[in-house]
């Protein structure tokens, strides 16, 4: 994968002017309750899992690791049987960004949920159960519901029940070559005013989503554009990214 890497330099050419002041996407999920998710669990809880999940504690977090998580206790008896036990479902204050994004975020860990209070076995933590009933869910309640791989260093200390959100900008070459970069959040502001400052590039549109595809990009700190082909752009494109103002 080629990397253009545009740190350090200067460019004093641009001809795109964003009018609007740059600020951290976001600001708006703070209202964002307990009870809040509580009825989307009940609600699909009913809708989908026939109501067989038990009510279980759930806790806000303003992590911006992962949007959702469920932790629990594994217990292994003499006989290696395993017991899973004092769920927990922590939701990030994140998954607020849009409603879909966050029940899609709460369906994820009750899919984890459902398989774990089961005792199903799974052959890993997004194995083939998990895959099908995602699938399942996706097509019978027109959802978006996606897994996620370890990402970043950061997310290495995480559990495996961990969703990831991506903010990315698509880029297009005056010569026509395509390019993205994947941000780490907390860079966002400061990578889309250098791209702003790249006379090279002619257009560009940032993204944010939780889609696998985007995982096998490194997250940025500083501005660097890896060239894609346009049939990546495809791929990544018909994952409906959600646009993004930075
Ligand atoms: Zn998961």
């Amino acid at each position: 994968m080629m990397c253009h890497n545009y740190y350090g330099t200067s460019f004093f050419l641009y001809t795109h002017t964003r009018n609007h002041p740059l600020h951290p996407p976001q600001n708006h999920t703070m209202d964002l309750t307990i009870e809040h998710i509580q009825q989307r669990f009940q609600h699909f809880n009913q809708l989908i899992f026939g109501s067989s999940l038990h009510p279980l504690p759930i806790r806000l977090s303003n992590a911006r690791t992962f949007l959702g998580q469920l932790r629990y206790h594994r217990q292994r008896s003499f006989w290696g049987k395993t017991r899973y036990s004092d769920f927990l479902l922590v939701i990030s204050r994140h998954a607020a960004t849009t409603p879909q994004l966050l029940d899609d975020t709460i369906i994820h860990e009750m899919i984890h949920y459902h398989i774990l209070s089961n005792n199903l076995k799974d052959t890993s933590s997004h194995g083939r159960i998990f895959r099908q009933m995602m699938n399942d869910i996706n097509t019978r309640f027109q959802r978006n519901i996606t897994i996620s791989h370890r990402t970043s260093p950061e997310a290495h200390s995480s559990s495996d029940t961990t969703i990831y959100q991506h903010y990315f900008c698509i880029s297009r070459f005056a010569d026509g070559r395509l390019g993205i970069t994947v941000a780490a959040k907390t860079r966002i502001r400061h990578i889309a005013i250098a791209i702003n400052r790249v006379p090279e590039i002619q257009s560009h549109q940032w993204y944010t989503s939780t889609h696998p595809i985007l995982n096998r990009y490194r997250r940025s700190l500083t501005l660097k554009v890896y060239l894609i082909t346009p049939t990546d752009l495809t791929a990544i494109l018909s994952t409906a990214p959600s646009p993004l103002t930075p």
